[in-house]
């Protein structure tokens, strides 16, 4: 059969990893088809992801500094809602990017077809389109098919008071009883928004800590916020059954910490994300996908066929949008013909959550647990002129290094506006700094940056008195 596309490189899934590669494979003069199912570009992280989220995120903190500007004399009055303009709001700021990926995929000539990608064989993909279905032919393909929330089987997932992040992000109404399933990191930003938007909320967490992948200490200042603004968060605890009633959704528990709440108005299922590896036809290309549905490659972003790459949320943890483009850039580039290999050392995580929680690197838990020599050098924040001039004083700022050569190797901040703050970090490990460089830098006073070299100071001996 003669295909109806022919092209030197076919991207599968528009999301922060394949728009990227599209547009640098692209820019490199390779001629770039991009498949994706629906009209609007951007994936999970621009559609119903990162952007949308930290929108509303920005309404929740607005509001909830309003309200505590109150015990220091200044008293707004409480917050009156215009769902509809809210998520307007909302729309339009994802509007304004998905809208500026498709004009940048126009500007670089990169073609899009919309509709399911399948692959046929190792050179070919089947589309279904609008039209009908259009067979591609391909040299080499990068498949970005990212990831889909998971869903638990044993709730009523026809009922459409059960939501997944998607569903919490559309905002249709702000429900006055909220269960939360799951207290990681997604889970966690949605009860802060629903939370500052007046709901009722609880969250159940199976195991014994919220955001499992961060240090305990980092997590103590958030979850002590968290049990004064919501009704109550239950760690070691499972929701074992979901019920549709006229009443609300009914649940019942398992576990160490039983919630007093049974019914409620909408159930949120946030307990993690599983990747698209298995609905893409990827056996009749040969390419290896593993029982959970990842696909593994190599350092130049190959799978097992060598002209097939892969990257993204289906290529493994942490399923995270910086990780995605910065491995874009690299198959792209190896498809150009360039010799690029992925090797940054470390890949930061942060939730947007109040107070923000960021981490990279080695953590002192898994420092612990490969027995590593490690030091810490730790600034709390009820030191820093900023902090306490915000009234956050409750956040900290904690690097940590290699006790032989004082390299720096991991760091974790907690405290408003730490997503930011980890950035300067992340760019201190890549660049093998050692406590004195970091210590020995100049921070711009009075700023929260500065708590990153007062904690090199501190481990450095140099700062002893934290007055
Ligand atoms: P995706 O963004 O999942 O994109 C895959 C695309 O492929 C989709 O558009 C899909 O429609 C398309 N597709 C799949 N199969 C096919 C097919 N067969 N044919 C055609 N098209 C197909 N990450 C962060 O770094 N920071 C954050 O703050 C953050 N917040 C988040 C908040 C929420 C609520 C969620 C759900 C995720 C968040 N993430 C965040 C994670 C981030 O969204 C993902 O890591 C990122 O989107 C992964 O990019 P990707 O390119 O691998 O895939």
């Amino acid at each position: 059969r003669t295909p109806d596309i022919e092209c030197k490189l076919v991207v599968l899934g528009s999301g922060p990893g394949g728009y990227t590669a599209a547009f640098r494979a692209a820019d490199l003069d390779v001629d770039t088809v991009l498949v994706e199912r629906y009209a609007s570009l951007g994936g999970v992280c621009l559609n119903v992801g990162c952007i949308p989220s930290k929108a509303l995120l920005h309404a929740a903190a607005v509001i909830d500094e309003a309200e505590a500007m109150a015990a220091h004399g200044v008293t707004f009055g409480a917050p009156k809602l215009d769902l509809d303009k809210l998520r307007d709001f909302k729309t339009k700021v994802v509007g304004k990017l998905t809208g500026g990926l498709a004009s940048m995929a126009k500007q670089r000539k990169v073609r899009t077809v919309q509709g399911v990608g399948t692959f046929v064989s190792p050179n070919e993909m089947e589309v279904q389109t609008a039209e009908g279905t259009k067979l591609l032919r391909f040299e080499n393909a990068i498949i970005a098919a990212g990831s889909q929330a998971v869903r638990l089987l044993a709730f009523p997932w026809d009922d459409e008071r059960i939501i997944d992040s998607t569903g919490a992000l559309e905002l249709k109404d702000v429900p006055k009883k909220l269960l939360v399933v799951g207290g990681g990191i997604i889970g966690l930003e949605m009860a802060t928004v629903y939370s500052a938007l007046g709901s009722e909320v609880t969250v159940v967490e199976f195991m014994d800590q919220l955001i499992p992948g961060a240090d305990a200490d980092l997590i103590k200042p958030l979850a002590q916020r968290l049990a004064k603004k919501l009704k109550g968060v239950h760690l070691k605890t499972k929701v074992v059954e979901a019920k549709a009633t006229k009443k609300g959704i009914e649940v019942s528990y398992e576990g160490e910490s039983i919630p007093e709440t049974t019914v409620f108005d909408r159930v949120l299922v946030a307990v993690g994300r599983s990747p698209n590896g298995n609905k893409i036809g990827a056996d009749k290309a040969g390419v290896a996908v593993t029982d959970r549905g990842f696909i593994n490659v190599d350092t130049q972003m190959r799978t097992n066929v060598p002209h097939i790459y892969a990257i993204g949320d289906l290529v493994g943890q942490p399923m995270l949008a910086h990780k995605a483009t910065h491995e874009a850039r690299v198959a792209a580039e190896v498809v150009a013909g360039m010799k690029s290999y992925f090797d940054a050392r470390v890949i930061p995580s942060v939730a947007f959550t109040d107070p923000e929680i960021a981490w990279v690197g080695v953590t002192e838990r898994e420092a612990k647990e490969k027995g590593l020599k490690i030091g810490v050098g730790k600034f709390p924040w009820a030191a820093s002129g900023r902090a306490i001039g915000i009234d956050r004083t409750e956040g900290f700022t904690k690097l940590i290094f290699d006790e032989e050569t004082h390299r720096i190797v991991g760091a974790g901040i907690v405290g408003p506006h730490a997503g930011d703050l980890i950035s300067e970090l992340c760019l201190a490990i890549e660049m093998g700094a050692e406590a004195a460089d970091i210590g020995l830098t100049i921070h711009p006073h009075p700023t929260l940056g500065e708590s990153v070299g007062m904690a090199a100071e501190v481990y450095e001996g140099t700062i002893t008195d934290l007055y």
